[in-house]
């Protein structure tokens, strides 16, 4: 697993720009690259998927408890709000879900880029689940989507770390955290609907969904 995300964070640097007086080829993505840990994703990923957030379902109390989890990371990596102050949460309203989901949130935070800032690449991932069965009993929901979502704190983090060191990216990259996936793509049919960047300065979009498997190629050492 970590190696996917070291070749994503160091394709993804080796197109930063620099700052003054910082020279492009003054950067080792691998310096923040290497930020990216097994052990950090672990520790994040058992408190997200953990029976304290109830399986996240959309509009429940679990799912409330992770935006406020995601929110808290961005702020304490100094990643702000493109929607501004303290506000990260796009509201995504119950009217768009079909059947009784209560109100719910995208969760966004962005890093301006340094030389093209009018375009944007957004990092996705829901972060939503299925939430408990009748008895109480958790989904919770590790993989899918926890796995994607933890793997984007650690991005961000690499970014920010950057960042600090004058090497923010040269485009602006958007972390969006989308509800409602499980309810039918909710939460990403709404950015898309009223997106904080137009779409047309939005110029990809890598979205990362249930990366937390191994197979008979990555076998577990
Ligand atoms: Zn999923």
């Amino acid at each position: 697993m970590k190696n996917i995300f070291l070749g994503a964070i160091a394709f993804t640097l080796l197109s930063c720009g620099a700052q003054q007086p910082k020279m492009i080829e003054d950067v080792n993505p691998m310096n923040y690259a290497n930020s990216i840990t097994s052990k950090e994703l672990k520790e994040h990923l058992y408190i997200f998927a953990s029976d304290d957030f109830e399986g996240r379902e959309t509009g429940e109390p679990g799912q409330k408890k992770a935006a406020e989890y995601l929110k808290k990371e961005y702020k304490s990596l100094e990643i702000v709000s493109p929607i501004g102050g303290d506000d990260y949460y796009q509201e995504v309203p119950s009217s768009m879900f079909r059947g009784d989901v209560k109100n719910s949130e995208n969760v966004l935070a962005y890093i301006p880029g340094s030389e093209k800032p009018n375009e944007i690449l957004v990092i996705s991932s829901h972060y939503d689940h299925v939430g408990m069965d009748d008895k109480g009993n958790v989904f919770n929901g590790a993989d899918d989507d926890g796995s994607g979502t933890v793997a984007i704190l650690e991005i961000a983090e690499a970014f920010a770390k950057a960042r600090k060191d004058g090497f923010a990216p040269k485009r602006s990259i958007l972390f969006l955290n989308v509800t409602g996936e499980e309810k039918g793509l909710i939460g990403s049919k709404y950015y898309t609907e009223n997106p904080v960047f137009a779409l047309s300065q939005t110029v990809a979009n890598l979205n990362i969904d249930m990366i937390g498997r191994t197979d008979d190629a990555h076998k577990k050492k």
